[in-house]
């Protein structure tokens, strides 16, 4: 089968899976001109309603800002969300305390919800000229001299097949088309699950005045080993994730009903209890959720296929960067095709070819002038080109996915159990400072994965320093004034390099 072809002189593309990481990828593709056909599971959103089965709102971070900068949606979708400028932290004594996420409200993360967000980037994608083909729920794929794609529709039950020169996988953790990658060429997955799970409440909006607790901060209530968060809506509801083990006391196997999570939840969240009126509801209806690390050892099968998004790296979503590092392989995705392909365009479909191409609607095309030899040759090289760059997005991105995946289960620690801990505390404020008289090289770790855009490995290897560095300067002390300065300055010198 031969590369389809557009007029454009770029090659089409097929994408599975139209989320948050399919439906920007979509964007970024059509805006630069290539012909982007998407699959998607589910009904179109905006006419079934949005259907997510995952949280109903998300945290968005400087990666993705710059995301939807690049496909120039951020106005739009910035009008959307709910600045959160730190950590409510809500102690079991019922007082509560704002730890800012940085310098000031140029530093803060926003509250988005899925649905909404994941609409907008959908009709963004089909502005641009991508076409989404909803209710197709890959099913299998076979890959010969191009890739077939086999869809179910689970509306009304009918099969319906796709042929692709490759096919990008943006189909989320549970990846269909993973798994037929994996029966081709083994792709070294492992699944590590946390042993903890969640489930989702909802402290709706008071009649009169809204937000029913700060409406700007992401609320914490650590309790060791177990914690709840909640994101506030911007029509004045939070979403509240109770995170707790899976087995185990407490756990979801023991507190199995409303009637014991209610008694739970009046001993160790008392005052968020009161916040829910239909705790029982909730609790009953709403599914666990499960939360697991994937790793692979290869993203891409040749020039044929390649994974990203949840479908190559899903992490836990204690660092609200699961959707920020999709976007961002989104766009280094999009970067390297346009480059990698545009060079091909020129130098293999010179434009007294493209004359010749018949389109077959969307679906394959031909080279009515090509010689059957010229024709596979020109496959060759085409796939040669696109496994390069398929190779070069998995050794660009890999590293950063694993570095994430790590920070991300760390900051479950850090969030259930350091922010209530004296120690934790005493290094934070240690940070601080320490950030204040080197702006240039003490960057917290949480601020460079946050609001910049620096690689995720790099973010960790920094933040490897600066933890060891204020472990030695501050254990065994108690207040900041018993920490020699003069002695911090000269190490942080001697070990982190300025930042350009
Ligand atoms: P998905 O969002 O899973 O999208 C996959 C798409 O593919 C879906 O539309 C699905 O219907 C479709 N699909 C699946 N299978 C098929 C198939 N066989 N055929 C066709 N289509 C298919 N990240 C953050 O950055 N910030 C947060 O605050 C945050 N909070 C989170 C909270 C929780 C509780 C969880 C579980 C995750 C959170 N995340 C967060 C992570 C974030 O949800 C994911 O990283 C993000 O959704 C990944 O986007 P994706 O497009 O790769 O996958």
């Amino acid at each position: 089968m031969a590369p389809t072809m557009t007029n454009t002189a770029k090659p089409a593309v097929t994408l599975v899976g139209g989320g948050l990481v399919g439906a920007l990828l979509a964007t970024l593709l059509a805006q630069r001109g290539f012909a982007v056909e998407v699959f998607e599971r589910r009904p179109d959103p905006r006419r079934a309603g949005y259907a997510g089965g995952r949280s109903i709102n998300l945290a968005l971070a400087e990666r993705g800002l710059h995301g939807l900068r690049v496909a120039g949606l951020s106005d739009e979708i910035m009008r959307l969300a709910m600045m959160m400028r730190g950590r409510m932290v809500h102690h079991r004594d019922g007082h509560a305390e704002l730890l800012r996420y940085g310098r000031d409200d140029s530093e803060v993360i926003w509250s988005l919800s899925r649905g909404r967000l994941n609409i907008a980037l959908i009709d963004a994608a089909e502005r641009a000229g991508a076409r989404f083909h909803f209710d197709r729920r890959l099913e299998d794929a076979t890959f010969g001299d191009g890739v077939s794609l086999r869809f179910h529709d689970d509306a009304d039950g009918s099969m319906h097949e796709h042929r692709a020169a490759f096919v990008l996988g943006c189909d989320g953790a549970g990846s269909a088309l993973r798994a037929a990658m994996d029966r081709v060429t083994p792709l070294g997955e492992r699944i590590e699950e946390l042993g903890h799970g969640y489930k989702e409440l909802e402290i709706p909006a008071l009649p009169e005045s809204g937000f029913a607790i700060e409406r700007n901060a992401l609320h914490i209530w650590p309790r060791g080993n177990y914690m709840c968060i909640a994101l506030p809506n911007a029509e004045g509801s939070f979403t509240v994730t109770l995170f707790l083990p899976s087995r185990g006391d407490p756990s979801f196997e023991t507190i199995d009903t409303a009637a014991k999570a209610r008694a739970f939840f009046e001993r160790d969240f008392a005052d968020l209890l009161p916040l829910i009126p239909d705790f029982d509801a909730d609790f009953a209806g709403n599914p666990v959720g499960v939360l697991a690390t994937l790793y692979l050892d290869r993203w891409h099968l040749d020039g044929r296929a390649l994974l990203l998004g949840d479908a190559a790296h899903a992490i836990v979503p204690f660092h609200g960067q699961g959707m920020n590092c999709g976007l961002e392989d989104a766009v280094e995705l999009a970067e390297l095709l346009d480059t990698h392909c545009d060079d091909l365009a020129v130098h293999e479909w010179p434009a007294r070819d493209r004359a010749h191409q018949r389109s077959t609607g969307g679906g394959e095309s031909e080279f009515t002038s090509d010689s059957p030899t010229r024709k596979t040759a020109r496959t060759a090289v085409f796939r040669e080109s696109l496994e390069a760059t398929f190779a070069e997005f998995e050794r660009r991105r890999r590293p950063n996915a694993e570095a994430i995946a790590k920070m991300a289960l760390e900051n479950y620690v850090e969030m259930r159990d350091s922010v209530a801990d004296a120690g934790f505390l005493l290094r934070r404020e240690l940070g601080r400072v320490l950030a204040e008289r080197h702006p240039q090289r003490f960057v917290p770790r949480y601020s460079m994965v946050t609001f910049s855009r620096m690689p995720y490995a790099q973010a960790f290897a920094r933040g490897a320093v600066q933890d060891a560095l204020l472990h030695e300067l501050a254990d065994g002390k108690s207040r900041i004034e018993n920490i020699d300065l003069a002695r911090a300055d000269a190490l942080v010198r001697e070990r982190l390099t300025p930042l350009a």
